[in-house]
């Protein structure tokens, strides 16, 4: 029924072709809101029809359900490859966005974490690149989220981020990082106790640049005034900061309190336990929660050291010898689990935290299953009620079947 295309590890990314089929895909699954069977027709990248079909009410555990495939605002690599390297490649951006469609993922924001400027700017002008070159990497590429490097150079708080490589916020320094990454960053997480951090906010969000608080020691009335100048987002809201915190106020309370942030997270069971998942979920309610993979630059590989970061036999990835966490190891699909697992929430509910919702963060349109929309869906099985088992996904036509990290 469905033709599938995986990578073809042997050929550099870039020389591998990435086009659709021209025949029409027909799929038979539960629709993700309603759970009612549909059937779609897709042709090339788009898809073409969705009808109601009929069929069983109550779900079983072999049934097939389609939804959006994800969105993920936050994957730093894979692999072994940084988008903050100074080393990028255009080979390597193209080989770990694509990397992404078989892990249910078909747009997201390569994210560069604090390091050297010219590291940064290299960063950026090798994403732009790519996107230049290869059409369906600037397809899935919504832009770029920069974390850092104005963030908080107080150790924890500043997680796997060089101290050295940490300042005050500097219109000028950024509008150069905005021009190397040919105008591409949508998204800047800042710490907002920073010199010139408030009027920093009020320029970028005039410019159209989300801003999210992170790996921040602000108290109540500093994220209060960030959020007064335009800040939207907490970013990976609970981590990020120092493993000892006063039990309040602390910026957890402060950013969880604040109505008007929406919070990233996190859920990969080792950056949150499951009661303060379930806590910070509770607190913003989930119209206003994503969730981010987080993914690190090791992330995909076996467990070892790499220099300064570790793969942890526990599935952690860890800045070798302490226990701060530099990212995660773990897709989207899993953490939707976790989610739904901790939070209680029907599968609707979770779907949306990983499609419309950052979507509408970004001023986007929200991704759908109805004719017309670019032809952008994951194929799963539900074998338990939290539990999702990702089998194929389709990024603009072209399908792959998932794998498992
Ligand atoms: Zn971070």
């Amino acid at each position: 029924m469905i033709g599938m295309r995986g990578l073809d590890r042997r050929l550099p990314a870039s020389e591998v072709p990435w086009r659709p089929g021209e025949e029409i895909v027909r799929i038979v699954a539960r629709e993700w809101k309603r759970s009612g069977w549909v059937e779609l027709k897709l042709q090339g990248r788009q898809i073409e029809s969705v009808c109601e079909r009929p069929g069983p009410v109550e779900p079983s555990p072999g049934d097939l359900w389609v939804a959006p495939a994800f969105w993920d605002l936050q994957i730093n690599g894979r692999w072994g490859h940084s988008f903050s390297s100074p080393e990028l490649t255009v080979d390597q951006v193209v080989e770990i966005v694509r990397a992404q469609a078989a892990l249910g993922t078909s747009r997201l924001c390569p994210t560069l974490i604090s390091a050297e400027l010219e590291a940064m700017r290299h960063g950026l002008r090798t994403i732009a690149e790519a996107c230049e070159r290869f059409p369906e990497v600037a397809a899935m590429v919504l832009g770029i989220h920069l974390e850092g490097p104005f963030l908080s150079d107080r150790d924890g708080y500043r997680g796997a981020h060089p101290p050295a490589a940490l300042r005050d916020p500097d219109w000028t320094l950024f509008t150069g990082l905005q021009e190397a990454s040919g105008q591409r960053i949508i998204l800047i997480t800042l710490a907002p106790e920073r010199a010139g951090a408030i009027p920093f906010i009020e320029r970028a969000t005039k410019s159209g640049v989300v801003v999210a608080l992170g790996h921040t020691a602000a108290d109540g009335p500093t994220i209060r005034r960030a959020v007064d100048a335009g800040a939207r987002l907490s970013t990976h809201l609970g981590n990020g900061i120092a493993q000892e915190l006063p039990r309040h106020p602390n910026p957890i309370w402060h950013q969880a309190a604040e109505d008007r942030l929406w919070a990233s997270l996190i859920a990969d069971g080792h950056h949150l336990d499951a009661d303060t998942l379930r806590v910070l979920v509770r607190a913003k309610g989930p119209p206003r929660i994503l969730l981010v993979s987080d993914a690190s630059p090791l992330s995909g590989l076996p467990v070892g050291t790499y220099g300064a970061w570790e793969v942890h036999p526990s599935g952690k990835i860890l800045v070798t010898g302490t226990p701060y966490l530099a990212g995660s190891n773990l897709p989207l699909g899993p953490c939707l689990g976790n989610f739904l697992e901790v939070s209680g929430e029907p599968l609707r509910v979770a779907i949306e935290t990983v499609t419309s919702q950052p979507a509408r963060l970004l001023g986007r349109e929200p991704p759908e299953l109805r004719p017309g929309a670019a032809a952008n869906l994951i194929l799963f099985r539900r074998p338990r009620q939290n539990h999702l088992e990702l089998r194929q996904c389709c990024v603009d036509g072209i399908w792959h079947e998932v794998s498992t990290g």
